[in-house]
């Protein structure tokens, strides 16, 4: 019998090692999709735990992993962390490659659809940034473009926008709100039409939906927008949309600041307090920022 006594604890050990180091048995009883990252927590290179083909997936969804065979299996590999790692970076965590806390309370949060890195374009990170050049060293600039930076025609300063039918009234107060905030600050004037053709389209949606990812139901991606000069904005219908900081809502004048963001050509920004920063807590409300404002002017720099 003692010959097995070290093999039994060796597989102990063996098993303690592959499992992650904290088994979470609280659960977050709202509904987010990603609440599984909290089960995650403490995982790191190494690893191999039920969920963390669920991690890549999330990470390959926002544009931190390529899409390969290595995606669909619970090892946590060097592929996954260095993904994670530049996550860590684009949102000023420190990067260690493991799952922690910090960690797993951004990743958890509601965000946009729109990902982070487009077409292995990393526009977050500060030295990617194309204009960092032309600033002064004593001003961090943190607002990004969509790749090759598509804007719209400088003689297309007016811009129109619809919703699609039944779109519920008070969404419509919020979204012309959103669009009077970009106005004040931008070479654009936005006018609402009842019916197409416009350049901008605005509706909620639910699951699949045809244009772009479908939605994940309540919490995770609440919304998401297209680049110009394609015009597409939707919100996720699954979620508890109101007017203001109403705990546990979102308000959609905020999202829609974001997602109008996008639609002018502003890609995420790293800075917490800038609108086009990828996440947004529920119950809070937030406007266009100085960020926000220097990235749509040096986008547009070129237009008389
Ligand atoms: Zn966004
Ligand atoms: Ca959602």
């Amino acid at each position: 019998m003692a010959i097995f006594k070290p093999l039994y604890l060796l597989t102990l050990i063996f098993i303690f090692v592959l499992i992650c180091p904290i088994a979470h048995s609280i659960i977050d009883l709202s509904k987010s999709p990603f609440n599984f990252i909290e089960n995650l927590q403490g995982c790191h290179q190494g690893n191999s735990t039920q969920g963390v083909n669920k991690l890549k997936l999330y990470l390959q969804e926002f544009g931190y992993l390529k899409y390969d065979n290595q995606i669909d299996n619970d090892v946590f590999d060097a592929n996954l962390e260095s993904a994670l790692k530049l996550y860590q970076e684009n949102f000023n965590l420190r990067p260690t490659g493991t799952l922690d806390a910090a960690t797993v309370a951004q990743m958890t949060a509601p965000r946009c659809g729109v990902p982070d890195i487009i077409d292995g374009e990393n526009t977050m990170l500060e030295h990617n940034h194309y204009h960092a050049s032309s600033k002064s060293i004593h001003t961090v600039a943190h607002y990004t473009f969509f790749p090759n930076r598509p804007r719209w025609p400088c003689n297309k300063a007016r811009l129109s926008y619809r919703f699609i039918p039944n779109t519920r009234p008070d969404a419509i107060t919020a979204v012309d709100q959103a669009f009077q905030q970009w106005d004040i600050y931008t070479r654009f004037s936005f006018f609402r039409v009842s019916s197409a053709p416009s350049d901008i389209v605005i509706g909620f949606y639910s699951g699949n939906h045809g244009d772009g990812a479908p939605f994940d139901g309540p919490g995770g991606v609440l919304a998401h927008a297209f680049a110009p000069t394609n015009g597409w904005f939707h919100y996720d219908a699954a979620e508890n949309w109101v007017n203001g900081a109403v705990p546990n809502g979102f308000d959609m004048k905020t999202v829609a600041i974001h997602e109008i963001g996008h639609l002018l050509g502003l890609g995420h920004s790293q800075y917490q307090s800038a609108i086009m920063f990828p996440s947004i807590s529920s119950g809070t409300t937030k406007g266009i920022g100085q960020d926000d404002i220097d990235g749509i002017r040096d986008l547009y720099r070129a237009c008389p």
